[in-house]
């Protein structure tokens, strides 16, 4: 069964960019349409009961989940935005239709016809390659997340933690607060990817952080029960007569995000190719304006970066989709400096580096 609707501004992802941008569109008056594909709103912060980093006026201090119940209870009372949750945006045809199959309360297709939309898609994890990685018991760092925190399930006895940026550090020390041993933390690179606060926490538990390292093989017969792993030289290849093996029941991989663009590029959105950013990524500018007028971009899917920036990108989309619909004032002028102000100050620090190495690419990469 279909059924078609007309929607003003369609918001595709409920995560922190896809909330902020429903808010700030619905302050403005436009009527919106949020949709996620998962049973609740949230994105990846329902799965982050860890005190967010930073400045407190960029959410210090608050949980992840903290965040995005403050943000749903937000929506929850918002007469101007509708929320289908259980359902996903599966198309965007050229002649504007965004087609939705919806799960629950009842499944079915919907076909609906915003006059803009804003895509908040966030990113999906990178696997590895190596023999033995479709055993159970490797998972992506994603996985051991919900599985812990979301569903309060264990994943492991033992595991072996593969990539120490941040996601790999936290989800390590999260495995060795729930009671999993975490045998190492193993880095391709010669040093430590993420905060130097979250390395020092697990190494407080005595789990060895090998830099210049990787994951060769899992071995096991029905299920994970050793990993090989060996030092790396200058070409990143496996040094022979370097592999140790360890004894775990789970390899978890934390080896970065790439952003969901197939629906944007669906939609006819020019998706460069940026490594800094995380991948292909949709052209946007500073103000998450695509190449085409009525789309807009916020958040891991723009480029993979953190909850705080996806929330100020989400925003910005919001008043580009406001100044498409010709809503004008000088607030949301105001807002938008402001908006942008506090993403330099979030990007100022090192760890920023090689983002705004590749929004300058992106930049140049600018469609005639
Ligand atoms: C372990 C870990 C720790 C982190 N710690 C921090 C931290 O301390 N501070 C910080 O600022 N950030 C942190 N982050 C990063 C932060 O979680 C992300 O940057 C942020 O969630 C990105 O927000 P987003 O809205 O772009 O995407 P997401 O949160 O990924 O949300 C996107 C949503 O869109 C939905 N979706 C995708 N495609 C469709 C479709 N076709 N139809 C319908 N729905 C769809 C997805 O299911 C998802 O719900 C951390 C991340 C991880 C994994």
């Amino acid at each position: 069964m279909s059924e078609k609707m007309e929607v003003q501004l369609a918001v595709v992802g409920g995560g922190p960019a896809g909330l902020a941008a429903a808010l700030t569109a619905s302050r403005l008056g436009i009527g919106v349409l949020l949709i996620d594909e998962n049973k609740e709103l949230g994105g990846q912060l329902i799965k982050q009961t860890h005190k967010f980093f930073g400045s407190h006026r960029h959410m210090a201090s608050v949980r992840g989940i903290e965040i995005a119940n403050r943000l749903k209870n937000d929506i929850k009372g918002d007469p101007n935005i509708t929320v289908f949750i259980d359902t996903t945006a599966v198309g965007y045809y050229e002649n504007g239709e965004l087609l939705l199959y919806q799960k629950s309360p009842e499944e079915k297709l919907v076909s609906c016809f915003p006059k803009a939309v804003i895509f908040a898609t966030g990113a999906r994890e990178n696997m590895l390659a190596f023999p033995g990685t479709d055993l159970p018991g490797v998972y992506g760092a994603g996985a051991v997340q919900t599985l812990m925190n979301v569903y309060g399930v264990l994943p492991a006895r033992k595991i072996l933690m593969v990539g120490s940026g941040n996601i790999g550090l936290i989800v390590s020390y999260q495995l060795l607060q729930a009671g999993t041993e975490v045998a190492a933390i193993v880095e391709i690179l010669p040093r430590i990817g993420g905060y130097i606060v979250h390395a020092s926490k697990v190494r407080r538990y005595g789990v060895p952080i090998l830099t210049r390292h990787t994951i060769i093989e899992a071995r096991g017969k029905e299920w994970v029960e050793e990993a090989v792993i060996a030092r790396v030289g200058e070409d990143f290849k496996p040094v022979k007569g370097t592999e140790r093996v360890l004894e775990v029941d789970a390899v978890c991989l934390a080896v970065g995000l790439s952003p969901i663009v197939e629906l944007v590029r669906h939609a006819g959105v020019y998706t460069p190719y940026i490594s800094e950013l995380g991948g292909l990524v949709p052209w946007h500018d500073d103000d998450m304006r695509t190449n085409l007028p009525n789309v807009f971009v916020a958040g891991d899917l723009a480029g993979i970066e953190e909850a705080t920036t996806a929330m100020l990108e989400g925003e910005l989309a919001a008043l580009s989709a406001a100044e498409y619909f010709e809503i004008k004032s000088d607030e949301i002028d105001g807002m938008r400096r402001d908006r942008k102000a506090r993403l330099e100050e979030l990007r100022a620090s090192r760890f920023s580096e090689k983002v705004k190495k590749g929004l300058q690419k992106l930049v140049a990469k600018k469609p005639k």
